[in-house]
């Protein structure tokens, strides 16, 4: 027998929406702005190259990584990931997210306290994603199809595993709103200032900050959605 739970969509549906807007939009923007050069006509490597030389990064190792937007910067290993569309790329998209990862690294070096929460607690949220579903699946099991009220604790484990995950996205937020404020103030300071091209930088930014937004407001929504189901916001656990 198949369960299906209204709810789940009805809390659920606006934050799915919300996220495949924000992936939609992060894509056509940097593909609206990968088709005008930079102003210096640099690569997103050389762009982050010269960021991280003159602030005081140059131990930080630039890499190129295959896909489309999956550019990061990785802690541990002081380097910085670029993608294809952004590592050889001249466009004014490229430097925006050559910048922002440079924006990361700089944080890092400046010991930018909710990087440092980020980077202490991502080990713990990882390890709370796979817990959750693996509690959750099988709490739902026990409660709905066997009927056990184990299953009520396994879920109530699940939840609490789960908010690790749901604080983790919600410190992702202002680390990559602090990163990308930092990449437009750095490409100004760097002679990227022609109006088209901060204006362009800006937009690709703010569409990547709209995907963090939507994922934390996702988690929470989830979040609020496993509470609700076991009723620990209505006070009952039957409904
Ligand atoms: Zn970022």
């Amino acid at each position: 027998m198949l369960y299906f739970d209204p709810l789940y969509f009805i809390v659920l549906l606006p934050t799915m929406a919300l996220s495949l807007w924000a992936s939609w939009r992060v894509r056509s923007t940097f593909q609206r702005w990968s088709q005008y050069q930079n102003s210096r006509q640099m690569s997103g490597a050389e762009v982050a190259r010269l960021i991280l030389d003159r602030s005081g990064c140059s131990q930080v190792a630039i890499e190129h990584v295959p896909g489309n937007l999956s550019d990061h910067y990785d802690p541990a290993a002081q380097t910085l990931r670029l993608s294809d569309d952004t590592y050889n790329s001249r466009s004014i998209a490229a430097a925006g997210v050559a910048a922002h990862e440079a924006g990361h690294a700089i944080q890092d070096k400046v010991h930018y306290p909710m990087l440092r929460l980020r980077t202490s607690i991502v080990g713990f949220a990882r390890i709370g994603s796979w817990a959750s579903w693996i509690l959750i699946g099988v709490g739902t099991t026990l409660m709905f199809y066997l009927h056990s009220p184990l299953g009520y604790y396994a879920m109530i484990g699940g939840v609490i595993f789960f908010s690790a995950t749901v604080f983790f996205q919600l410190v992702t937020v202002p680390v990559e709103i602090n990163a990308s404020s930092r990449a437009k103030e750095i490409l100004r300071q760097h002679g990227f200032a022609s109006g088209a091209e901060i204006q362009g930088v800006e937009q690709v930014l703010n569409a990547a900050a709209w995907t963090y937004v939507a994922a934390a407001i996702g988690a929470v929504a989830q979040l609020l959605y496993f509470l609700l189901r076991l009723g620990l916001f209505s006070g009952s656990t039957d409904d």
